[in-house]
């Protein structure tokens, strides 16, 4: 073998591993684009808020926040706020309850952002555990740890072929080729196509659409103290962003499998529509625009550890819209695993995030 580790994917997921990684082993990263993080992680709304999404990501986020806060600058405050109105009384208590929200009036919503319409937003409820993650900044922590422990990471570099070799896993790309004993496929939307292409069954991933536009900040307004706002039933995301807003219609949208993608006009257009309805501003122009896959498995956990069916293959996968705010603890459990070491997870949690839990669910590639 010339590595001991070969990992699939120069996104949030690759990266934090290989950063865990590194000090154990010969690592190589192979990332099919011209920069890290060009898929994926290089399009989220950046947010992190522990209570938000299904159990085992709330239990990632929670035990990520310790590392977060030990690294300065990565988390910064911004809180969330959920506003609802008439008839929509009753999934806003639900939201509300899971989100551990405190009520607050529309009018102290509306100190925290001026723009809400009184006749629209009558319901709010506030967290001031929502944080902006610096997600540049955390990535090129990662890259640069993983580098200092002598990771090999390359861009450019697809990966068009795997095999089983021996005792471990053979990979090809650009007329170039490694092996290693443990192969990790943290290829985000693509990790159902990596595993086909080692001719392992999909696990049946989806990668689902979800569409932000940038909009100036409303005239004269200063929006950086501003909370993250949800929309009535999360129809809609808004969230300040370096002096200016951006906006999701908060889609989730299948797709043609895996690709680079875009925007949609027409949902984005829905979506400011649904946003402009419970504000007093219109939206007059778009700053720019795009769009990025949150790819779940089927159950929407993700999933970290290794296959059931082939040695020495590594699952990172379907961190769905949650990837950066479970990346410290997910890159730590699955080092362990990787490693053979005690996980610092509850053997339930580790079972919840486990592939075997998704047996049934196999869809012949
Ligand atoms: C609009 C949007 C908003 C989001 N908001 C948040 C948020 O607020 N907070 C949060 O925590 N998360 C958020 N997320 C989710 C988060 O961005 C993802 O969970 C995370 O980026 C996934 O990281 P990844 O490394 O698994 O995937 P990716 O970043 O997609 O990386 C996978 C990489 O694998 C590479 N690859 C694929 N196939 C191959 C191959 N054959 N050979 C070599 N390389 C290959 C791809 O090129 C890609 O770069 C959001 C996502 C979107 C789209």
């Amino acid at each position: 073998m010339d590595h001991d580790f070969i990992i699939i994917g120069g996104g949030i997921a690759g990266i934090s591993l290989a950063a865990r990684l590194a000090p154990a082993g010969r690592v190589l990263v192979l990332e099919a684009e011209e920069h890290l993080a060009h898929h994926a992680s290089g399009r989220s709304a950046a947010l992190y808020e522990p209570n938000y999404g299904p159990p085992a990501v709330v239990a990632l986020s929670k035990a990520s926040e310790a590392e977060f806060r030990a690294t300065p600058g990565i988390l910064s405050p911004r809180g969330l706020l959920l506003v609802a109105g008439p008839g929509e009384e009753e999934t806003f208590a639900t939201d509300a309850a899971a989100m551990e929200l405190a009520l607050i009036s529309p009018d102290e919503a509306r100190q925290r952002v001026p723009i809400l319409r009184p006749d629209r937003i009558t319901l709010a409820g506030f967290s001031p555990s929502a944080e902006d993650i610096d997600t540049d900044l955390l990535l090129q922590h990662f890259a640069r740890e993983a580098r200092a422990g002598g990771a090999d990471i390359r861009v450019r570099s697809r990966v068009e072929a795997i095999h089983r070799d021996g005792t471990g896993w053979r990979v090809t790309w650009a007329g170039n080729e490694a092996r290693a004993g443990v192969l990790v496929n943290a290829a985000g939307a693509w990790v159902d196509e990596v595993a086909a292409l080692a001719g392992l069954p999909r696990l049946g991933f989806t990668p689902l659409r979800r569409s932000m536009a940038r909009i100036p900040a409303p005239a004269g307004m200063d929006v950086a103290g501003w909370p993250m706002v949800f929309g009535p039933d999360e129809a809609w995301y808004m969230k300040p962003d370096a002096g200016a807003l951006i906006v999701s219609p908060a889609e989730e949208d299948p797709v043609d499998g895996p690709h680079d993608a875009w925007a949609d006009d027409m949902v984005l257009a829905e979506g400011l529509a649904r946003y402009e309805e419970c504000v007093t501003e219109p939206v007059t122009r778009l700053l720019s625009n795009w769009a990025g896959l949150r790819t779940f498995s089927p159950d929407r956990q993700p999933v970290i550890g290794f296959d059931t069916g082939a040695e020495g293959f590594f699952w990172l996968a379907g961190q769905g819209g949650y990837g950066f705010q479970t990346c410290p603890a997910a890159s730590r459990l699955a080092a362990s695993l990787i490693l053979g070491e005690a996980p610092a997870l509850s053997a339930d949690l580790v079972a919840a995030l486990a592939p075997a839990r998704l047996g049934g669910a196999k869809i012949s590639p």
